[in-house]
Formats: C-alpha cells, structure tokens, sequence
C-alpha cells in the first residue's frame, strides 16, 4: 500500500494524503516511490477534474531527508542529479495535469513541502500560527533544489523572492498571503479540505486555473527579467552586498544567487537543470556538511534534552530571584518575566533595583513600536517584575540567579546572606563569567544546589545558556537550570567548572593570540581584519576593547588572589598589552577611555599609540597562518575542553562555540571544524604551527584517539 492515500470523489477529484512512515512526510527515497505512481495514476485517470495534495501528519511536509543530504559523498553526483531530475520531472508532470492542482497546507511547508506546493497550481492554507511557509535550505549550506528557486522567481520575480530563498525567510500564512506565496486561507482546519474541493469545482471552465503562470503563453516574469535595465542595475551590485555579508565564506547563498538569476534569464526548463547542479554542488561541500550536523541534527539533540539528566521529572520555575539588578541582572530579570516567571529584582537600593526594572519597560516599549507587542502584555510582563532592596521578599523563591558584581567575598557574602530565603529543593545560580563554581559553591549549605547560569550579554538577544556543574552539583539543579533556560526560551549548554568554563576560555584565545600577534610586531589592523575574515564576527582586538581591557586586568587580579592564574598557561603578550593599555595609558575598553581602538563620533580607528610601541614593519607573519594562529587557538582549546571533560559533549562544544563564542557558521562550530578539514590534515597544521609559533599549537591527543579508532567528532 502507498503511504500517498488516493481517493477520488464523485466530482472526480482526487485528494492524495501523504503519510509517509516516521512523524513527517519527508522527501526521501519512500516519497519519490509514492510521487512517482500518484502521477502515473493522475495523469491516467479517466474524468479527473482536479487534484488535491494534504498531509496525514501534524506538518504538511518537512522538506528534504537530511540524513540522505548528510550522507552523500563525492562521486555521488550522477546519481543525484538523476534524483532531482526525477523529481521535477514528477513536479512537472503535476503542474502540467489538464486540472487544477491545489495543495490543502494545513501545517508547516518547509524547503521540499513549500516546493511540492510551488508545483501546485493553488496553494490554500490553515491560516494558524503552527503553519509557516518558507525555503530555509540556505540556513544549511543547501538550496532549494526540487524548483524552489525557479519557481518562486517565476512567480514573485527576482527581486521579491531573494530574501525567501537568500535569508531562508520563513513566514505565516498571512505574509504568506500578501507575499504571494499562497493563494488563499481559511480560518479552521475543518474548512480546508471542504475549501479546496469547492475552489476546483469553482474552475470548472476556466482552463486557465489548470495551467501555471509560467507556462502561460507570453509569461513575463514579475518585475522583469534578468536582463532589464532596472535588475541588471539590482543584480550588478547584489554580489558586492553579499560578498561583504558572507565574507566570500558561505557558498549557498553565492549559488542561490546566481541560480535565481539563470531563472530570470532563461527558460524555466533549462534552469531547473541550472538549479539541480546548483544543490548538486552545495551539497559536497563542507560547509553544507557542517551547517546540517550542528544547526539541524545537533541543535535537534540539545533542545531535545540530550545534556539534561533523564531521570528526573520537568522541573519548572515559578518565581526567581535576580540579586543585582546591573547590565546582566536586568537582562535576566525581562527574558524572565517575559516568559511569565514571577521576578524578584534585587539591588542594593530600590532605586538601582527600579533602574534594572526600566530596562524591562524600555525593551518592551521597543517591541511595541514594531507591533511586536501589546500594552496590556506589557503590562502583564512588567507587574511580574517587583524591584527591591529586600531579603525577605526572596522568600520562596524556587531559583536566585546571583549576577552582582563579579568578586568572590560579594558574591559568597550574597549567598550567605539569602540562601535561607530559597523554597524547601530550591536552586542557586551563579552567572558569574570567570569565577569556579565548585568554589564559589563552598560557602552554600547545599552545595549541591548550586550551578552556573552564565548569560551573554544583551540577555533578551543572545540565545545561549552556559550551565556550568560544580563538582558537587546534583541532577535535580541541574535539571532545574536547564527546564528554566529552555522556560525562556533560550538554548542551554552543559559543561563541567574548569576556569573560564567552556565559552570564556575559548573565546579568551582569540584575543590571547590577536595580543601574541600584535606584541610579535605584525601590523594590529591586518590581525583584526583577518579574524573577520575567518568568519569571526569581529576582529581579535575590536572585541578585547569591547570585552574591556579593565575586566580582563581585574580578572587577572582576582585569578591570582586565587591562586589560579597560571591555568591558562602562558599570558605574557596579552599581559603586557593590558598593563600598556589600562595602567600606562588609561585606555581600558571602548567603553573606558577606547583601548586598541579610538571611538568618536562612531568612528573607529586606531590608537597611534599601539602602533607606536608595537609595530614592526620588518615582522611579516603570512596572512594565511594569522587566520589559522587565531581559528586554531580556538579549536584547540575547545577540543582540550573536550578531551578533559569540561565539555561533556561535542553537541555542547559546537552550538556553545557558534551561540556563545561567534564560531564562524561554516565551520559548524569549533569541533566539527575538525570533522571537515580532515583529522589528520588538522593534525598535520597543527605541528606546522607548533613549529613555527610555540607548543601552544601541539593537537591535542584527542584526536589522535579519534585517528586511531577511526572515528570523527560526534
Ligand atoms: P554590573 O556592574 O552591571 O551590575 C552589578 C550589579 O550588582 C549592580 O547594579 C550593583 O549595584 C549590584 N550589586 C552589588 N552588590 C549588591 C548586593 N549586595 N546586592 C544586590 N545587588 C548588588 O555587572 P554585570 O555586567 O551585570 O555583571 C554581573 C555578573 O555577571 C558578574 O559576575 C559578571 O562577571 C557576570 N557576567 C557579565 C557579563 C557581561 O557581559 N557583562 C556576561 C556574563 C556574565
């Protein structure tokens, strides 16, 4: 039996479900066997007035089967150039049915699904906010490769459908609706069904409603083709714009590009083939290969709860405490109550605390002016916030979230001082950034309610939770740190306490190396612009001034008040670049006097000083091995964190790197990195760079183990 369910009525239409075996209909090898014989049977049947494609499953379709993608090779080309071709030749059969063929969208039409209903002559949908329609193969290396891009050109023209197939823009059914990109909605599930026949049998007559715009006799494609005055201008500077967006690094969005041009310049047959070979080639390349690894299969893993103890039940938080209502503290305070959590914002007057509360108001106002929110939501967010300087009204709190300043004998003090004030099981969290938990955790009575919740800064923007487990933390914290990050919506990650822990460790290579760099006498502006062109969101120095050069100088104070300070090896350049910096010339961070950099009037250049003391005009460190010092760095300190247990899985390593740290999105984060540059290729440039710039280079044994078992990071 067929997992497309024909039946036709006695108008004679047909409504073909599709239920695939698993939880969704996916485009994979079952699908094309199915889509295969529904067209044969179509296209043979006899009084065949109209055709209706719906979904047996909650999402009407989830586009193409990434297992499939992830599991081509090269060599592979023929073979899968011959499946998109058969593909379309099924979509082409479709949409060339003498009927109107109507696609009944009653849940979320993704990549391949959006495509099937492009190849449909209506599209109806369920106008809910659970459907979204939308081509986001370009968020995974790919593009939409079963004539989503010629498609959607022909029908939206060039310059409407870029962003869709460019930016992977997914959408309601409202936009949809005034996009385009469907043709109607209705207002419950019930009526789509109904609707869809009634649509068909509207057309009886109308044989226009049979054939696609395309293949209409004297088609122009909307806003002109490729070749008119005004796109020709559109399309001469869009690789310009894009070049500087991707840095020349991502290779899906360049080929979208230049498929969705073919599409406005030829024939719709003749670039579907442009299209196929297209998605042939994105899918060999290791971007593709990483970008579907950790966005899809491992972020899939994390949000699905893989680093979260299994055993114990969902824990939910009701009402948390935020001591310290700072730049961090008032950041938590709105994702919390944003997500209905009751919020106690503590400072040490009211007045600082009402401050950290007016953040939350302002933040909302924003989103009210882009008609993102309401003033009665905002209402309702605000009156869950109450600021103080209190104790008592801690009480009862289920989790404190401490976030004062970042010193060890205030922080120990606070949690002396208001652990009382916790619920009967309830949970301390630490956002320090620097600070080891396991001894921050000593001063509390129950240690093992005690955990690392490391924010990044702004909280209500960046997606990422670090949980940090000190050594005595027990499963339920845990568990309750990562049920209330996931409660607010942002993505957890769990490592071990280790100095710096996962993100601020790896992260503090980069600029270590940017600083090693600088004091070896390269020219400071080439080391910043090659780390963005590495794909790092900014330069190693630009993101020191902004980290602050006073921060990391108190760090290094309060480390070796510790006694920790030597845990990150050697730090002598990056030292002698702070004291110059912050005690010699009073320069502490962009926001403390500028450092590397000056910053007026949104200028930035840089400080003459630093070329003064440093610069070296006779030093000529190869462009390629600065891109490698400061991405290597990173990669080898991620995987240490690994091969020590400080990462508990290479999942958290990846998403953590890209979410936390700004890892380049086509390495797929610090550790698949390795996966796709080979892992002896990686060994074989790490001792060239061991050689040549110092031990800190020497590959981790890891993956030498990973070598000799044959295995990759997974
Ligand atoms: P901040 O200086 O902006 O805020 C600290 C707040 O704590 C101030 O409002 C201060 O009045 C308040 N405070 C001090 N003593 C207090 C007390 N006894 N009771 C209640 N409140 C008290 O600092 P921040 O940038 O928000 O950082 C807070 C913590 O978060 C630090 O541990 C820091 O390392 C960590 N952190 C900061 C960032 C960042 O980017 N700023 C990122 C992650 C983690």
């Amino acid at each position: 039996m067929s997992v497309f369910k024909y039946e036709k009525d006695a108008d004679g239409i047909v409504t073909v479900t599709m239920d695939q075996t698993g939880p969704v209909n996916a485009m994979n090898q079952e699908f094309r066997v199915a889509m295969g014989e529904t067209v044969a049977k179509l296209e043979a049947e006899e009084g065949l007035s109209g055709v209706i494609f719906a979904s047996a499953k909650k999402v009407f379709f989830a586009g193409g089967d990434l297992n499939e993608l992830l599991a081509f090779e090269k060599g592979q080309e023929a073979e899968f150039m011959s499946l998109l071709t058969t593909i379309k030749s099924y979509f082409r059969t479709l949409e060339k049915l003498p009927v109107p063929v109507v696609s009944a969208i009653n849940g979320a039409a993704l990549g391949g699904g959006y495509e099937l209903c492009l190849a449909c002559n209506y599209r109806l949908a369920y106008n809910h906010k659970s459907v979204q329609v939308g081509m986001p193969e370009v968020t995974l290396g790919l593009l939409p490769g079963g004539g989503g891009v010629v498609r959607t050109v022909n029908l939206l023209g060039l310059q409407a459908a870029l962003p869709y197939l460019m930016e992977g823009k997914k959408v309601t059914p409202e936009k949809a609706l005034k996009a385009g990109m469907i043709d109607e909605t209705v207002e419950t599930l019930e009526e789509l069904l109904p609707r869809a026949k009634a649509y068909i049998l509207e057309q009886k007559g109308n044989e226009d409603a049979a054939i696609q715009p395309w293949d209409k006799k004297g088609f122009r494609i909307p806003g002109g083709n490729a070749n008119s005055p005004k796109l020709a201008q559109v399309l001469m500077g869009a690789p310009a714009m894009l070049a500087q967006k991707t840095r020349g690094l991502l290779p899906a969005p360049e080929q979208i590009l230049n498929c969705a041009t073919e599409a406005a310049r030829l024939d719709f047959d003749a670039a579907l083939v442009i299209e196929s070979r297209g998605l042939t080639y994105l899918v060999g390349t290791p971007e593709a290969k990483n970008l579907i690894t950790t966005f899809f299969f491992q972020m899939n893993k994390l949000n699905g709860g893989a680093s979260r103890p299994k055993d114990v039940p969902a824990q939910t938080t009701k009402k948390v405490g935020v001591l310290g209502a700072g730049m961090m503290g008032q950041g938590i305070a709105y994702v919390s109550a944003k997500a209905g959590i009751e919020v106690i914002l503590k400072d040490i007057s009211v007045e600082a605390a009402e401050k950290g509360k007016a953040y939350s108001a302002q933040l909302l106002d924003k989103a009210i002016s882009r008609g993102r929110m309401t003033e009665e939501k905002k209402e309702q967010v605000l009156a869950l916030i109450k600021p103080t300087a209190n104790n008592e009204d801690l009480q009862g709190c289920d989790l404190i979230i401490e976030a004062v300043f970042e010193n060890i004998e205030l922080k120990n003090q606070i949690t002396s001082a208001t652990e009382q004030y916790l619920c009967e099981g309830g949970i301390w969290g630490s956002n320090t950034s620097t600070l080891p938990i396991t001894q921050l955790a000593e001063v509390s009575s129950k240690p093992e309610n005690f955990i690392g919740v490391h924010f990044f800064s702004p909280v209500d923007k960046m997606p990422l939770v670090e949980i940090i487990c000190g050594d005595k933390t027990g499963d339920i914290a845990l568990a309750k740190a990562f049920d209330y990050a996931r409660q607010i919506k942002k993505t957890p990650i769990v490592v071990n306490d280790s100095l710096g822990f996962f993100t601020s460790r790896t992260f503090g290579t980069y600029f270590d190396e940017g600083a090693r760099m600088v004091v070896e006498g390269a020219h400071p502006i080439k080391v910043d612009n090659l780390g963005k062109a590495i794909g790092m969101p900014v330069g190693p120095l630009t993101v020191h001034d902004e980290v602050s050069q006073e921060l990391s100088r108190k760090a290094f104070e309060t480390w070796s008040a510790m006694g920790v300070a030597e845990k990150w090896g050697e730090q002598k350049a990056l030292r002698e670049v702070i004291e110059f910096l912050t005690v010699q010339n009073g320069r502490g961070g962009r926001h403390h006097n500028g450092g590397y950099f000056e910053y007026s009037d949104g200028n930035k250049t840089l400080w003459p000083g630093v070329m003064e003391k440093f610069y070296n005009k006779e030093v000529a460190i190869d462009d390629q091995d600065i891109k490698d010092r400061l991405l290597f760095r990173q990669v080898i300190e991620s995987l240490k964190c690994l091969e020590t247990n400080v990462l508990r899985s290479v999942t958290d390593g990846n998403i953590g790197s890209i979410m936390g740290i700004g890892a380049p999105l086509w390495t797929g984060g610090f550790i698949q990195f390795v996966n796709t540059y080979g892992l002896e290729n990686f060994q074989a440039r790490c001792t060239e760079l061991a050689e040549s710039f110092g031990e800190r280079f020497t590959c981790p044994a890891i993956v030498a183990e990973k070598i000799a078992a044959g295995e990759t990071f997974q």
